[in-house]
């Protein structure tokens, strides 16, 4: 049975509002942004898992969250890779030492496994972030112009104190430029950001994640700034870290046409809640959600019958610091009913691993 690596339960992501002076007179509750608020998913081993959604729907924050380089306010993220293993010696010996458990806490802790990420002192997330690594979608903002190719994929090496001496280093860094595609790596090593085109840029970026051999990787929308043709060579890249090196991804993008071809299973996001989630395959041809089917009506198409068909939202999206009661898509859905005014939607089963939160389906509640 495939495993899973990372495991996510009611994420919460919030940020308070900042009250004005006569604001906080009127009212003493605290407001809160709720860019992710309650988003649970797992993800496996080598595993391709998308999260489509539009801007502003809480996708990035919850790689961020997930990473930590946000806080989340609440909930659970579990690691379960290789990488937990060195963290959870460390930890258990660390904690036996102290008295603070008994040898059977920690063969039960070691039998059980995952790494509770948010409970992680800082010095031991540095460590874990070395497994778990992230693409950032503009490789014309995330490169410092000022360094070389060479040193900005070094850079994580002298950040985590790996490797010994600068030979060792130039190995991993010539390794990873190879793995990235950027071949014969010699020839971009001392090239700086602005002297190599957009896709290669994407993948130095990609090196510079890759030096430290993580295990599971957040791709925040890391095709969207690339021109087309660029695209499906940094897709075809990323497969390819899948099927030879097992990686997996969680891989966040507001193009579900991409998410349809790129991810073996899909999260469909609306306002910091997963609407729907399941296979891609099946998610995309029997959509439950009225959102999911809006998304997928609007994906180009070459049939002219398909573009009749198209399902166009009216209305704005929602203040996320002001949530509409009941179900969040309500102001926007075509089949809105009493009922979606006052009660939140329970989670029900469409089909094998296919779920979603809408009162027009009727399956078991999850
Ligand atoms: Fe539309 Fe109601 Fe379903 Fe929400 S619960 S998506 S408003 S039908």
């Amino acid at each position: 049975m495939v495993k899973d690596i990372l495991v996510v339960k009611d994420l919460q992501v919030w940020f308070p509002v900042r009250q004005g002076f006569i604001e906080s007179l009127v009212s003493k509750e605290q407001r809160y942004v709720k860019a992710v608020d309650g988003v649970s998913f797992n993800i496996k081993e080598k595993e391709i898992f998308c999260l489509v959604g539009e801007s502003g729907c809480g996708k990035t924050t919850t790689g961020k969250g997930i990473l930590r380089l946000v806080e989340p306010t609440g909930g659970s993220v579990k690691y379960y890779g290789k990488g937990k293993e060195i963290l959870l010696k460390d930890m258990i010996s660390d904690a036996l030492a102290k008295g603070k458990i008994t040898k059977a806490q920690a063969e039960k802790m070691t039998a059980e496994g995952g790494i509770d990420v948010r409970a992680l002192h800082k010095s031991k997330m540095k460590k874990l972030r070395q497994k778990m690594q992230i693409i950032f979608q503009d490789p014309y903002e995330s490169l410092n112009p000022k360094q070389s190719v060479y040193d900005i994929v070094a850079e994580p090496l002298v950040v985590n104190g790996i490797g010994a001496t600068e030979a060792e280093r130039e190995k991993r860094v010539v390794k990873a430029l190879e793995d990235a595609g950027l071949r014969p790596p010699k020839d971009f090593m001392w090239r700086y950001p602005h002297e190599v085109s957009g896709g290669q840029r994407q993948r130095v970026g990609i090196a510079g994640s890759l030096v430290l051999e993580p295990e599971f990787l957040v791709a925040d929308e890391p095709v969207s700034m690339l021109d087309v043709s660029i695209r499906s060579e940094i897709l075809k890249l990323m497969l390819d870290l899948r099927d030879n090196k097992g990686l997996a991804f969680l891989f966040i993008t507001h193009d579900l046409g991409v998410a349809y071809v790129f991810s073996d299973r899909i999260g469909i996001m609306y306002l910091g809640k997963i609407v729907e989630l399941g296979p891609t395959e099946e998610v995309v041809k029997h959509p439950a959600h009225p959102y999911t089917k809006a998304l997928i009506s609007v994906v180009p198409t070459p049939d002219p019958e398909m573009r009749r068909n198209q399902i166009i939202l009216k209305g704005e999206r929602p203040d996320p610091s002001n949530m509409p009661p009941g179900c969040r898509f309500h102001p926007r859905c075509p089949f809105v009913m009493d009922i979606c005014r006052k009660e939140a939607p329970a989670t029900v089963f469409v089909s094998e691993g296919h779920w979603v939160s809408c009162h027009l389906e009727k399956g078991q509640a999850k």
